[in-house]
């Protein structure tokens, strides 16, 4: 991966979540608190402006940038597990690490370890884990990804918010694995 291509697949995971602000803050009602699609749009105006103002060099410092925002901006649960993943990328970027089924395992378990979730605890995990095996297996696609998604929806949530909800959090998708698939998609749109 290069800066040209993580500045546009920033570009296009904005201007994604901003088109279903409203989806993630209804799937975030259902079993949370409402808040998802807000925290999301607001965390990738920030990433925009920062990208903007700071001009990476180079790949690490655009996912230290990008990090940043999303900590400072996000709030919530998801602000800084998002931002442990841009975090961990950039570290692996320092050391030469930057083909992208590197860069989303160590994404994947920075926020498995930040957030102390495991794969089936209907969490965004549920996606970024399975997601980089994907990836180191050249699978990564749309429909797989869809995949994962979807499959948050049967499950009961024993993290975050959702979890208080108990057996009711139960068909009912996680918001924050939808937003992790759309991130994951538009990472394929940005380095076709
Ligand atoms: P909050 O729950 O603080 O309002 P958000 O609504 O922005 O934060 O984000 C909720 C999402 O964060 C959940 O849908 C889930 O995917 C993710 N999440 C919450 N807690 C954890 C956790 N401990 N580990 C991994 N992901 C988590
Ligand atoms: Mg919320
Ligand atoms: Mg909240």
């Amino acid at each position: 991966m290069n800066v040209e291509q993580v500045e546009k697949w920033m570009t296009l995971y904005q201007a994604e979540v901003e088109k279903n602000k409203d989806y993630l803050s209804q799937l975030d009602t259902d079993i949370g608190d409402g808040d998802h699609g807000n925290n999301m749009a607001r965390g990738m105006t920030a990433v925009a402006d920062g990208l903007e103002k700071d001009k990476p060099a180079d790949l690490a410092h655009a996912f230290q940038n990008i990090a940043m925002s999303l900590i400072s901006k996000v709030g919530g649960a998801a602000g800084p597990l998002y931002g442990t993943a841009f975090l961990e990328m950039a570290k692996a970027a320092k050391s030469g690490g930057t083909d992208i089924p590197n860069l989303l395992q160590v994404a994947a378990d920075g926020v498995a370890k930040r957030g102390g979730a495991k794969v089936g605890d209907k969490t965004m995990v549920d996606v970024w884990e399975p997601a980089a095996k994907d990836a180191q297996a050249g699978q990564l696609n749309d429909a797989n990804i869809d995949k994962l998604v979807d499959a948050t929806k049967p499950l009961r949530a024993l993290k975050g918010r959702a979890s208080y909800l108990g057996e009711r959090s139960i068909g009912h998708l996680d918001p924050g694995a939808v937003s992790t698939g759309m991130l994951l998609k538009t990472l394929l749109q940005a380095t076709a």
